[in-house]
């Protein structure tokens, strides 16, 4: 398994139950991303949202197959990663994902804008349709999911090696300490996998701002802002940081950076982020919650995945590869069923169905 992140932890699981002898290979997470010269992911933080509620049918279904397995990982691992506060998704028109919510019998309720503001402060536009997801939804703390992955798949018996991968063939896996031998290989590894891949990735370069705030806020629901224009908003209600601290955290809109190779990520990622996109974020988060007591404000980079029809990668590209990757935004609240098909590709075992197999000629 390559790449120690998200799918590829939730992959290692998912085959070491199934009682097969696993490897997971991947650096963990560099103490200071302004002089680290390695590897980077798109786990380290502590929020992102989950939600069953999808107007693409693969997203919804995926993402409620993991939900259902959450408390499973929590008392395999000993470690909780889930908040279920809950989910607004607000913006024109939200039928499509209302009609895929009612055909997966997710529970939810239709608000007005003004009962949302009522309920949870959030200034949302007249006209737009807000769908409340108030069970099975909230947020997970993606460096917790990673561990908990990690450490029930070490329970199970899964090998760990803190090594990067510069190559693979026919199951012999290069690191930049040594050569492992495999009989099969499962690419997982995120945005900095994409060089190593020949497929149509799209990498890109966003900015998130963190909103210090006095204490946690726990009646408050995470939300998605669509507003037809931008590429979708999101907010987490505070959570708490390792300072201690508790930040409310805004991502989302124009202001992504296409980033092609190894370097141009890391180069990212050492940046610290686009301050002109953090003050995009901070109007719109102002607008959006204007009754709230602001104490500190921070951003940071991070990167995200992209493949054409937004869908993600899984299945076969040769005898000993395959490949889970590409989460498209939505890839931690349904790593644990995007590393499940990874495993079943693996195994031979693809459900059609299920498992978005399809490399492109
Ligand atoms: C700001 C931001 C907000 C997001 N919000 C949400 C959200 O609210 N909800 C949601 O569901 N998703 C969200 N996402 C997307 C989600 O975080 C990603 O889809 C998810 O992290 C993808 O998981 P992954 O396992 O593919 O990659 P990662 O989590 O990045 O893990 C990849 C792993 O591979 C390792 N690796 C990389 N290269 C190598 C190599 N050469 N050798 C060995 N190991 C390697 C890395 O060290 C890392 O551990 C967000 C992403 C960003 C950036």
């Amino acid at each position: 398994m390559i790449g120690a992140g998200l799918i590829g932890s939730a992959a290692a699981r998912h085959l070491a139950q199934m009682g097969h002898d696993v490897t997971l290979i991947g650096p963990g997470e560099p103490a200071d991303w302004a002089t680290h010269e390695g590897v980077f992911a798109s786990h380290y933080d502590e929020g992102r949202i989950t939600r069953g509620l999808d107007s693409m049918p693969f997203w919804a279904q995926a993402s409620r197959a993991s939900i259902a397995r959450y408390a499973e990982i929590e008392a395999a691992s000993g470690i909780p990663f889930f908040q279920e506060v809950g989910g607004l998704m607000a913006g024109p028109d939200m039928e499509a994902a209302a009609q895929e919510g009612r055909k997966g019998q997710v529970s939810f309720e239709e608000l007005t804008p003004s009962k949302a503001r009522g309920a949870f402060g959030f200034v949302i536009p007249d006209g737009f349709e807000v769908l409340h997801e108030a069970a099975d939804a909230g947020h997970i703390s993606p460096r917790r999911l990673v561990a908990a992955q990690q450490r029930a798949a070490a329970a199970l018996g899964c090998k760990r090696i803190e090594e990067v991968v510069r190559h693979t063939e026919d199951g012999r896996v290069t690191t930049d300490k040594a050569v492992h031998h495999f009989d099969q290989v499962l690419w997982a590894a995120g945005g900095f996998g994409a060089p190593h891949l020949d497929l149509p990735l799209d990498v890109q370069g966003r900015t998130v701002t963190f909103f210090e705030v006095a204490g946690p806020m726990p009646d408050l629901p995470t939300l998605i802002f669509a507003n037809g224009v931008e590429i979708d908003i999101y907010l987490l209600p505070p959570i708490q940081y390792a300072d201690g601290k508790h930040y409310f955290k805004i991502g989302g809109g124009p202001h992504d950076k296409p980033l092609r190779t190894e370097g141009e990520m890391r180069a990212w990622y050492q940046s610290g982020g686009d301050p002109a996109a953090a003050q995009a974020l901070d109007k719109t988060f102002r607008a959006l919650v204007p009754d709230v007591e602001v104490i500190s404000t921070h951003w940071k980079p991070c990167v995200t995945m992209y493949a054409p029809d937004e869908l993600p990668f899984i299945g076969r590209l040769d005898p000993a590869t395959c490949v889970a990757t590409a989460g498209n935004g939505r890839g931690a609240k349904c790593s644990d069923e995007l590393g499940r098909l990874g495993a079943m590709a693996l195994l031979g075992e693809e459900d059609p169905a299920l498992a978005p197999m399809r490399f492109r000629p």
